[in-house]
């Protein structure tokens, strides 16, 4: 058993990227007065560069900080995403929508899936996103806040302002941030009063300074200095599910309006992202070395974006995987040093905003108690075996013929978990998420039929209706959607508009 240590409150964050400063912003708001919080980071190795679509939950992670959205947005320069198109995803030429919000609306027992399912089998019933309101909106291009939350939405955001403005808050609570480069991460050779042998004991920077902490925070990116490097914390590699491992990534002017959804457009070597911001458009390709060489990577993305190139095409190399642990000793890795999926549906900013409150559950005031520890480490990695599934199904329900990498990942043995999944809902239309999970039922409905998984059959209960009476039911929902959209403004001229004072 781990005897209590002194109060921790000296806290070292390594790294100034998203994670970074949206662990420092959390943290010296919560926390800033009874902590003395310093954050390191280095201007001459920059940060990742991407990370610019986001869901939902980050709704949760402003409001702990009390942000104004308009400010946030002006400062930023973040348009609205009401969800992602994939397009090629299922097969060449097919598309389909990954809306937010919810579909139609479900009975107590049975979700409204399976009404549009007899609808659809009775030859009533619309496309599915028909009954969405989200997704009518997007491909009408229009917003607008609309009461009772009708429209749920996230941001596309510009990731290197977020930093900044992110600084901005963290340094007015109080957190001093150190510029330079680490040089090596120094551990005690002893026991102390408040540390073991081989905790983390220091940042040993380039020009000889030493910056001690009781806890330290791996925000280093891919590099993981502390977790990975130096406390020898090994990387569970899901490549077998996930084949790509390159992504190379470029900005371009903007050539017409914001549109208020990410694309996801699937080639044979990978994907494509569109990322639409006020000023500018965010593109990448993330693809496998096997199908695609780095050398020719960049000309590929420059012949599939449009507009001027605002900076050259910048490769990024990643395994997608996770840390064993996240959190050991007094280190905790947040961001990409403990792990990565892959950037499809867009989950990296919500990891990071997940462990920056779950590290403010298990602060460990009293010094570290390893129950703690194996808690967060257990919540953490439950978080991204969830996304990992939910990812790998978009890749494995496919019909795509054109490359190995898509035949490989139809034919792959999938994680038990998702494969349970799906049968499930390709045998009985159902789908059920355990209470902190990040995906609802729509999201996997929405994604496993875009793909092309039907299920087999629907529940019961939608046959307490008649034929007259579902169509009533489908057509009212799909009335009240269109009146949902036909009251609202432009997307670019309501973000403009929200933005204009400041
Ligand atoms: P980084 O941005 O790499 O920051 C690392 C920091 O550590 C930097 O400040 C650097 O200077 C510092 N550092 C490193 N070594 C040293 C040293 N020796 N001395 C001093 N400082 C050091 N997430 C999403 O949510 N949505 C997306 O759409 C999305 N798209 C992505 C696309 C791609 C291709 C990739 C690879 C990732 C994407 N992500 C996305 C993930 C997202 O980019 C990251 O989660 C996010 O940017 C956080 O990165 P980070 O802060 O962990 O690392």
């Amino acid at each position: 058993m781990n005897t209590p240590l002194k109060a921790f409150h000296r806290v070292v964050i390594a790294g100034g990227g998203t994670a970074g400063w949206m662990m420092a912003a959390l943290m010296s708001k919560l926390l800033g007065k009874q902590l003395d919080i310093r954050l390191v980071e280095s201007e001459e190795i920059g940060t990742v560069g991407v990370g610019e679509a986001t869901i939902p939950a980050l709704h949760t992670f402003h409001n702990l900080l009390g942000l104004n959205e308009a400010e946030f947005m002006a400062a930023t320069n973040a348009t609205f995403k009401l969800g992602i198109q994939f397009e090629g995803w299922k097969a060449i030429g097919e598309d389909y929508f990954h809306s937010f919000g919810s579909t139609g609306n479900d009975h107590w027992s049975a979700g409204f899936q399976h009404f549009w399912l007899k609808g659809r089998a009775l030859g009533l019933a619309r496309p599915y996103t028909d009954y969405n309101p989200e997704t009518v909106a997007a491909h009408a291009n229009r917003f607008a806040h609309v009461p009772n939350q009708a429209l749920n939405y996230a941001y596309h955001l510009d990731a290197g302002r977020y930093a900044r403005f992110l600084r901005g808050l963290s340094e007015g609570y109080g957190v001093q941030r150190i510029e330079g480069k680490i040089a090596r991460v120094l551990q005690h050779e002893t026991d102390t009063a408040t540390a073991r042998a081989g905790d983390i004991a220091a940042l040993q920077m380039m020009d000889g300074s030493r910056i001690e902490g009781d806890l330290f925070i791996d925000c280093t990116g891919f590099r993981s200095l502390l977790l990975g490097e130096t406390l020898g914390v090994g990387y569970e590699d899901w490549s077998d599910w996930l084949p790509c491992d390159r992504a190379v990534a470029v900005q371009t002017a903007s050539v017409r309006e914001a549109w208020p959804y990410t694309r996801s457009i699937a080639h044979p070597f990978g994907w494509q992202w569109r990322i639409p911001l006020q000023h500018r458009v965010g593109n990448g390709l993330v693809y496998s070395s096997k199908e695609l060489s780095d050398a020719d990577a960049p000309e590929v993305l420059k012949r599939h974006v449009e507009g001027e190139l605002l900076i050259q095409p910048r490769l990024i190399r990643f395994v997608p995987g996770q840390r064993h642990q996240v959190w050991q000793r007094n280190c905790v890795a947040v961001g990409l040093a403990g792990g990565f999926v892959e950037p499809l549906e867009s989950t990296s900013i919500h990891l990071i905003q997940r462990h920056a409150i779950r590290l403010m559950q298990l602060f460990p005031a009293g010094g570290i108690q390893q129950a703690d520890v194996d808690e967060f480490n257990l919540q953490s990695r439950r978080d991204l075996e969830h996304i990992r599934d939910f990812i790998v199904l978009h890749y494995h329900v496919n019909a795509r013929t054109d490359s190995a990498l898509w035949t490989h990942v139809r034919e792959m043995t999938l994680p038990p978990t998702l494969r349970h999944r799906i049968e499930l809902f390709r045998e009985t239309g159902r789908v059920f998420r355990p209470s902190d999970e990040l995906f609802a039922e729509n999201s996997w409905i929405q994604v496993m039929m875009g793909q092309g998984l039907m299920p087999a059959r629907y529940h019961p209960v939608a046959d307490l209706m008649g034929p007259d009476e579902l169509q009533r039911f489908l057509e009212d929902i799909r009335v009240r959607v269109q009146r949902i959209v036909a009251g609202l403004p432009a997307h670019q001229a309501y973000v403009e508009q929200l933005c204009a004072p400041f």
